[in-house]
C-alpha cells in the first residue's frame, strides 16, 4: 500500500489513531530511556574517574607510608615498594591528565607532576646519602604532603561532583518523568477526544434512537469502524422498521376480521332504514304527498350518508398510512370502535363510556382505533356473562405510575395528561405472565386463536404518540389498562369517527 494512502487510512479510522496514541507514547519511552542511558554513561564515567582519583590518593597514602618505614628501618624493601608507588602515581597521572583537568585546574596538575619528580629525586639523594639525613628528610616529607594534599584534593573534587551529577541527574529524573507523565496525559486526552468522544456521541444517539426522540443514527466522525457500525445499524433500524410495519400490517389485518362482524351489523341497520323508506315510497307512488315523499328521500339520504361513513372508516382503519397526529374527538371514537367490534360482545355483555363528550386528543386517530380495538377484543374474549368492560376518560394531573399497575416501568408520566382507563371484570391476568403480556408473539390462547401481537401494537402505538401504558390486574378480579396521553391544547377537536355512541 502506497504510503501516504496508508496514512489517510489509518488517520480516518479509530485503530489508526489508537495505533497512533501508542506510538506516541513509545516514542516518548524511547526518547526518555535513550536519555537516561545517556546521562547513566556520563554517571558511570564520574564514577569511575572517581575511582582513579581515589587511587592516586591512594597511592600518595603508600608512598608516604614506605617513605616513614624507610627513613625508621632503612630497608631495602621499603625503599623499593615506596619508588614502585611514585612510578604507580606518575603512571595514574599521566593516563588520567586529560580527565583530572575537568576536575582540578591543569596548574595543579602541574605541579602534582612536578612535585612528584622533586620527590623522586630526593628520595634517590637519601638513598646514596648524597646529603644528610637531617636535611634531606624534611624535604621529602614536605614534598610527600604536598603530595598528597593534591591527590586528596584531586579525590575530593571528584567525589563534589559526582555529587553534585547525581543531584542534577535526579532534578533531571524527576522533570522528565513528569513531562512523560503530562505528554501521556495529553495523548491519553487527545485518544478519548478521538476515539471515546465518537463512541459517547454514538451512545447518546442510540438511547435517543431506543427513547424515539429520532429515527437513524448519525456519524459522529468519519473513522471508518464508526461509519461500518453507523451503516450496520441503520440497516437493522430500517430492517426493524420494515418488520414492526408487517406485524403492525398483520395484526390490523386480524383486527379487520374481527370488526367486519361488526361492521355488517353496523350497516344493517341503515341498510334497513333505506329499504324500509324504498318500500314505503313504492307503496305510496301518487298517493302521498310531495313533502312526505321528500321526507322520505332526506331518509334514504341520511343513512346512505351514515352506511358511507361506516365503509368509509373501515378503508381508513384498514387502509397504510404514515403516523399522523392530529385533534381527535375521543369519545365518537371509542364509540364507533365498540359498535365495530361488538359482533362479538355477547348477549349480556356491556361496554359502558365515561368520557367527556368534547374530550379530544393529539392523536392518530386510525392507530388509536387499533389500540381500543385490540384492548377491547382481549376484554371481551374472556367475559363472561355478566360480563361488563367500562372505558373511560379524563384530563388529570398525573404523576408517578397509576396505582397499583404491575407495569408501571416507563410510565410516570408528570403533569397533565389524557388519562384513558380499559377496565373489565373478567378472568384476569395471572402475576407470573403479566410482566410479558406486552411482548410480541407472547399469548396464551391456543394456536390459530391469537398471535400475540395485540398488546404489542398498544404499547408501540402509544408510545408513538409519547404515551405509557400500565395494567392492573389480578386473577378473578378483571384486567384494567391505564394508558397516558401527553394532554395537548387541540385547538378546535373534530369527530374523526362515525357518529354512533355506545351501546
Ligand atoms: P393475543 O390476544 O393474540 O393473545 P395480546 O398481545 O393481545 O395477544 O395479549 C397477550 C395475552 O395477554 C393474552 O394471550 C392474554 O393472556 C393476556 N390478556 C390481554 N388482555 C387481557 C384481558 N383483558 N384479560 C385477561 N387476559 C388478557
Amino acid at each position: 500500500m502506497m504510503p501516504s494512502l496508508r496514512g489517510a487510512l489509518l488517520r480516518h479510522s479509530l485503530r489508526g489513531k489508537i495505533t497512533l496514541g501508542y506510538y506516541a507514547v513509545a516514542a516518548i519511552i524511547l526518547v526518555a530511556s535513550l536519555f537516561f542511558v545517556g546521562e547513566l554513561r556520563t554517571l558511570e564515567a564520574r564514577v569511575v574517574l572517581g575511582q582513579r582519583a581515589t587511587d592516586l590518593f591512594n597511592t600518595a597514602l603508600e608512598i608516604r607510608r614506605f617513605e616513614r618505614n624507610y627513613f625508621l628501618h632503612h630497608q631495602a624493601a621499603d625503599l623499593e615498594e615506596n619508588g614502585a608507588y611514585l612510578k604507580l602515581a606518575q603512571a595514574l597521572l599521566t593516563a588520567n591528565r586529560a580527565d583530572f583537568t575537568a576536575i582540578v585546574p591543569p596548574a595543579r596538575l602541574d605541579q602534582l607532576g612536578a612535585l612528584l619528580d622533586a620527590y623522586q629525586g630526593q628520595m634517590s639523594a637519601y638513598a646514596v646519602a648524597a646529603q644528610p639525613a637531617a636535611v634531606l628528610e624534611p624535604r621529602v616529607r614536605g614534598l610527600g604532603q604536598e603530595v598528597v594534599a593534591i591527590a586528596e584534593d584531586v579525590a575530593r573534587s571528584e567525589r563534589r561532583q559526582i555529587q553534585t551529577t547525581l543531584a542534577s541527574f535526579r532534578t533531571l529524573l524527576l522533570g522528565v518523568i513528569v513531562a512523560m507523565a503530562v505528554l501521556i496525559v495529553v495523548i491519553g486526552r487527545a485518544l478519548s477526544l478521538r476515539v471515546v468522544q465518537p463512541l459517547k456521541e454514538m451512545e447518546a444517539s442510540v438511547a435517543a434512537i431506543s427513547a424515539s426522540r429520532r429515527e437513524t443514527l448519525s456519524a459522529p466522525s468519519n473513522d471508518r469502524e464508526i461509519l461500518s457500525i453507523i451503516a450496520a445499524f441503520n440497516h437493522m433500524l430500517k430492517e426493524l422498521d420494515m418488520r414492526q410495519k408487517s406485524l403492525m400490517r398483520s395484526e390490523r389485518l386480524a383486527s379487520l376480521g374481527t370488526m367486519l362482524s361488526g361492521v355488517a351489523h353496523e350497516l344493517n341497520n341503515p341498510l334497513s332504514n333505506i329499504s324500509t323508506s324504498c318500500q314505503i315510497l313504492q307503496e305510496e307512488v301518487g298517493e302521498s304527498d310531495v313533502a312526505t315523499q321528500k321526507m322520505y328521500l332526506a331518509q334514504i339520504d341520511q343513512q346512505t350518508e351514515r352506511a358511507r361513513n361506516i365503509v368509509r372508516s373501515l378503508l381508513d382503519f384498514s387502509r397504510e398510512r404514515a403516523f399522523r397526529k392530529a385533534p381527535v374527538l375521543l369519545k365518537p371514537l371509542v364509540a364507533q370502535t365498540v359498535g365495530f367490534v361488538r359482533g362479538e360482545v355477547s348477549a349480556k355483555s356491556v361496554v359502558r363510556l365515561t368520557i367527556p363528550d368534547d374530550l379530544s386528543v393529539q392523536a392518530d386517530a386510525q392507530r388509536l382505533q387499533q389500540v381500543f380495538v385490540n384492548l377491547i377484543r382481549n376484554a371481551l374474549e374472556g367475559l363472561g356473562p355478566d360480563g361488563q368492560i367500562l372505558i373511560s376518560a379524563e384530563v388529570r394531573r398525573v404523576s408517578g405510575p397509576p396505582p397499583g399497575t404491575a407495569l408501571g416501568v416507563g410510565c410516570d408520566m408528570e403533569g397533565e395528561a389524557v388519562e384513558i382507563t380499559v377496565a373489565d371484570n373478567g378472568p384476569g391476568i395471572a402475576p407470573d405472565i403479566l410482566s410479558r403480556i406486552f411482548d410480541p408473539f407472547f399469548t396464551t390462547k391456543e394456536v390459530g386463536h391469537g398471535m400475540g401481537l395485540g398488546l404489542f401494537v398498544v404499547y408501540e402505538i402509544i408510545d408513538e404518540h409519547g404515551g405509557c401504558i400500565a395494567v392492573r390486574s389480578a386473577p378473578g378480579e378483571g384486567a384494567t389498562f391505564c394508558i397516558r396521553l401527553p394532554h395537548e391544547e387541540t385547538g378546535g377537536p373534530h369527530a374523526a369517527a362515525g357518529e354512533k355512541g355506545a351501546q
